[in-house]
């Protein structure tokens, strides 16, 4: 499954994440790519916050801690790998653990290489004009829970 939309503002990024969060389960992961600035902490924050059932949970960006995990409905890994500065320390970070235990949203997913699991959701994030278009592309379970849930 594959889909696009615009998101206008951050508001619809937040929603955005809110509905994705009820199709978590345990075991998914999704690959957040974009640049710098594009959305992925606030897309994330706002399923791990929906997640919680707490609007006001602290989420910061795990940009120098690379993971923050979160004991929520799904436990849910939120990986920044924009500083990792090998594949291997992916096990360091107990990466594989993490995806077998709980659930993973994951930043740069580009620099785990093929260690993502290939039934990653990717999740793409660009600038344009004063929103966002997102991109959505999803295959297997998790591919036809999204497309469920989002299909219009
Ligand atoms: P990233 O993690 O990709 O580097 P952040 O989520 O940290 O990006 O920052 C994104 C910035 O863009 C924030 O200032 C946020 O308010 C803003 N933003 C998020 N979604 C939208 C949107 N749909 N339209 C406009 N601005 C947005
Ligand atoms: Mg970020």
């Amino acid at each position: 499954m594959e889909f696009e939309r615009f998101l206008p503002d951050e508001q619809a990024t937040v929603r955005l994440g809110e509905d994705l969060a009820l199709t978590l389960r345990k075991g998914d992961v999704l690959a957040l790519h974009g640049d710098l600035g594009a959305g992925k902490t606030t897309l994330a924050r706002s399923l791990i916050r929906a997640l919680a059932g707490d609007a006001e949970l602290e989420v910061p960006s795990p940009t120098f801690t690379l993971v923050q995990s979160y004991d929520t409905r799904v436990p849910i890994h939120h990986f920044d790998l924009y500083r990792l500065s090998s594949a291997d320390e992916l096990d360091e970070l107990g990466f594989e653990d993490a995806l077998e235990q709980g659930a993973a949203l994951v930043e740069w997913p580009e620099k785990a290489g093929d260690r993502l699991p290939p039934a990653a959701a990717r999740i793409e994030l660009v600038e344009q004009g004063e929103g966002r278009l997102v991109r959505i592309s999803a295959s297997g379970p998790l591919g036809e829970r999204i497309g469920r849930s989002f299909a219009t």
